[in-house]
């Protein structure tokens, strides 16, 4: 299989065209700072001992301590969790949070673990990368299969072990456990604001606009229920298990409902449910959602999933990332061709990590915002990001993508000279 980590990095040649950087940009730019894998032990409810494979990568820290979600899933790898933190770090200085980048991640189905294993897991997880995370070092988020539940035990062990609360290590906290409020939908509304700004340069009607989503978990069933609430017709839903089609529209939060009654009794955090079960619409495969016709095609699952295989049968005419690197540098270049605008993942899911630096503000000050004041800041700042980047990209005649890049790597340039460089050195 292809290196995710290599292809991630391609895109940097292409950003390296358009600007002038010192070698040490680039240099800096190629390699992770911190690579961590451990094994974690957990012993299981039928009292068997299993171990689990946990990595965490904190790829730059020259703009602040690193920043990044924990992923649950078995296809997790070093290589993927590299990627991920490559990523988290362009993004936070695509938003100018005061953050490099890190990932984390288990590889494991959480679904076939019970309510139990899954804390001992987490706090095992925690356990095993204490010496490297912390409040002023590196502040791990949810991800793929994690969330506020697990968030809460992981802050809990870190409290443990350090004997003492220490809230801003964890951010994406239930709200009871010093959580943000407006925290759990702040990717989907992120990539919302991202999608409209979009939508009123170009001129659109948003009700004209028809959407196809992949992933219906934590960030993309937020944006489907605000992108509904704001006028636009989601048409279609796809998540592991399947997708449906609906050409006069679906609701959202009924699809979650049917979703949730569906789950699984023995545990609470993940349902058996699939959106494919609905009666009265169409059902379609997986992939088939992707090459549907429609104005939006919404990635918000993984990464890879339009490559040089079906890019050429991709009919949207824009695609929003709400995913983390769901098109390969492959399939950027047919998109391209075709005239499909990709509003990219480090600018349109950047949502979740501005609230996410919101957290660890009010908790670093022991002073909670109310979730008005949240989603005012957020608009503001992705708002900002969204125009200098549309702009870069009409000035440049680059991608949405390259200009985004621009953007972030011209911020982490501007630290990594400010430290010094071959020129500065040398006086030359
Ligand atoms: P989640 O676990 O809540 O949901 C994942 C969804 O993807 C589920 O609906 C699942 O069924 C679906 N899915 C998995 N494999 C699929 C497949 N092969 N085809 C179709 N659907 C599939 O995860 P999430 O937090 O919503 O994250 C989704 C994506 O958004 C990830 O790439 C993540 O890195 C990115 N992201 C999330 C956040 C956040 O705050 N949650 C922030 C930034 C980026």
């Amino acid at each position: 299989m292809n290196s995710i980590f290599a292809d991630a990095q391609k895109r940097l040649v292409e950003v390296f065209k358009h600007t002038k950087l010192t070698d040490d940009v680039r240099e800096k730019l190629k390699h992770p700072k911190l690579s961590l894998c451990v094994s974690i032990p957990l012993r299981m409810d039928d009292g068997r001992l299993k171990i689990f494979s946990g990595y965490r990568v904190q790829f730059d820290d020259t703009r602040g301590p690193t920043k990044g979600g924990i992923r649950y899933h078995p296809n997790v790898s070093l290589d993927e969790v590299t990627s991920l933190s490559f990523w988290m770090t362009i993004k936070c200085a695509v938003m100018n949070l005061p953050f490099g980048g890190a990932k984390g991640g288990v590889c494991v189905n959480p679904k076939d673990l019970s309510k139990l294993e899954l804390e001992r897991l987490s706090r095992g997880y925690i356990r095993a990368i204490a010496d490297i995370i912390g409040p002023k070092r590196d502040i791990p988020a949810p991800d793929v299969y994690t969330n506020a539940t697990i968030m809460g035990w992981m802050a809990d062990e870190y409290a443990q072990i350090k004997r003492q609360q220490l809230p801003g290590v964890i951010t994406g906290k239930p709200i009871h456990l010093n959580g943000s409020l407006g925290r759990e939908a702040a990717t989907g509304r992120g990539a919302l604001h991202v999608l409209q700004q979009w939508v009123d340069r170009n001129k659109l009607q948003v009700e004209n606009l028809t959407v196809a989503m992949q992933g219906f978990g934590n960030a993309g069933f937020h944006f489907a229920q605000l992108a509904h609430e704001a006028g636009f017709k989601i048409v279609g839903i796809a998540d592991s298990k399947g997708a449906i089609y609906a050409k006069e529209g679906l609701e959202p939060q009924k699809v979650m409902q049917h979703k949730q009654e569906h789950k699984d009794v023995r545990t609470m955090l993940y349902c058996d449910g699939s959106v494919c079960d609905l009666q009265h619409y169409q059902k379609l495969e997986g992939k088939e959602l992707l090459e549907l016709d429609v104005d939006v095609l919404v990635l918000a699952a993984l990464e890879n999933q339009i490559d040089v295989h079906n890019a050429g049968n991709i009919k949207a005419k824009h695609i929003l990332e709400i995913a983390n690197g769901p098109v390969t540098s492959e399939a950027d270049e047919i998109l391209e061709k075709k005239g499909i605008h990709v509003l990219p993942d480090v600018l349109a899911n950047a949502g979740g990590v501005t609230v996410s630096y919101f957290e660890w503000v009010q908790n670093r000050a022991g002073y909670y915002w109310d979730e008005e004041k949240v989603n005012r800041r957020l608009e503001e700042c992705i708002t900002r990001e969204a125009q200098a980047i549309f702009s870069i990209s009409d000035e440049k005649k680059v991608s949405l993508r390259t200009a985004a890049y621009l953007q972030g790597v011209n911020r982490i340039a501007g630290a990594i000279i400010e430290q010094g460089t071959r020129e500065y050195f040398l006086n030359e």
